[in-house]
């Protein structure tokens, strides 16, 4: 995308600042001689990448402080104020909007539902959107130039192009170039599980991890993998599709075209609709379905134990791809995650390789705003990408 306020952003000029900044970001307050030793930049080259941000009013020198022996030193600090950030997380029936500071932490949120999928619809209800978020404050107004929109499905964060979005029903959407005609923000549309991962690696439970994978359950079952540091993207825009890795080789026709993915078994449609023809009872709901588990029925309990086999293999191939240090499992489908932790735990130390099962299984909710939040996170991660 084209910046459209380039005059206004932080005045990362070169790859020390940027270094300098994320690392002030990520881990601060840390002294100048910290982020020396901890990016292998210089002392000096430290301070002379600091300066420019000190003097746009990004960074800021906290009061001296006596470390033992030797000068003062001034830790630095994020003037987490300086900026404002929007994310809009689009689901396929609500908008999700937040406002953050410059360390993604939720300053507003507001959920607006969608009438309708259609791209201009959408388009529109983000535009109010931002509108709305805006409105809340004068700051937002004055210091807001980024905005992040994440949906579901193969994004190209180069192009703002939404090549296939499943839940959306949209193929090949330029949404980066409809909605720049309308907001006038510099614009980031990706993945909202690469997204989250970006969040999660920056200022959440990824921050030190060398390696981890995020993996969302729910409508679909999204990866969101780290290696060396780095969110993957894959040289196609698509990587860690683990709920399209295809684990029940007669498995049923999965959305996407191809047969027995993860997500054509154990993502909430998929337990929905085998609930259904197990119990012969068309009209039964997710929620109906969790609580006839959790009475006993045994059709019921066969279909989260099917998706539990289904979610381990997708997480074991992940460990034994990539190893990560831990795998974090989040999102909404967690709500039922009593009816198949068992068989998730079980299937995982089966079928994971050797050293791989010491890979650590973090479960942890996500509530729906995080979704935003990680849209927030990338407009952040904008201003060091130019
Ligand atoms: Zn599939």
């Amino acid at each position: 995308m084209t910046p459209r306020r380039q005059s206004s952003r932080a005045p990362v000029t070169s790859p020390a600042v940027a270094t300098v900044f994320t690392t002030v970001l990520t881990q601060g307050p840390v002294s100048r001689v910290d982020v020396a030793r901890r990016t292998g930049l210089s002392s000096a080259a430290v301070t002379k990448a600091a300066r420019p941000l000190i003097e746009a009013g990004y960074l800021i020198e906290r009061d001296s402080e006596q470390s033992g022996i030797g000068r003062p030193v001034s830790p630095l600090e994020v003037r987490a104020d300086r900026e404002f950030f929007l994310g809009v997380k689009v689901t396929d029936r609500e908008l999700i909007g937040v406002v953050t500071d410059l360390r993604a932490r939720m300053l507003v949120t507001k959920f607006r539902p969608l009438p309708s999928r259609k791209p201009d619809a959408v388009v529109d209800g983000i535009a109010e959107m931002v509108t709305a978020l805006l409105a809340e404050s004068k700051a937002y107004k004055q210091r807001t130039h980024c905005l992040g929109v994440t949906v579901a499905g193969d994004v190209d964060r180069d192009t703002g192009h939404v090549r296939y979005s499943p839940f959306l029903h949209w193929r090949d959407v330029a949404l980066g170039g409809l909605l720049a005609e309308k907001i006038d923000l510099e614009i980031t549309v990706d993945n909202d599980v690469k997204a989250i991962t970006v969040a999660e690696r920056w200022f959440g439970d990824g921050v030190g991890a060398n390696s981890f994978a995020l993996v969302t359950l729910g409508t679909g079952i999204g990866c969101g993998l780290v290696v060396n540091g780095g969110v993957v993207a894959g040289s196609h825009g698509v990587a860690g599709e683990i709920g399209h890795i295809p684990v029940f080789g007669d498995g049923p026709v999965c959305h996407c075209g191809a047969t027995g993915c993860v997500e054509a078994i154990a993502s909430t449609d998929a337990i929905v609709a085998q609930a259904r023809t197990a119990t012969g009872e068309a009209g039964l709901t997710m929620a109906e379905i969790v609580t006839g588990a959790r009475l006993g029925d045994t059709a019921l309990r066969k279909v989260f134990a099917r998706a539990g086999v289904a979610i381990g293999r997708g997480l074991a191939s992940v460990a034994n791809l990539v190893g990560p240090e831990r795998i974090i499992v989040s999102g909404e489908g967690l709500d039922a995650y009593d009816l198949f932790a068992d068989e998730i735990r079980e299937t995982f130390a089966t079928q994971a390789f050797g050293a791989a099962a010491q890979c650590e299984l973090i479960l942890r909710p996500l509530p729906f705003e995080e979704w935003a939040r990680g849209a927030a996170a990338i407009a952040v991660q904008t201003l060091f990408l130019s």
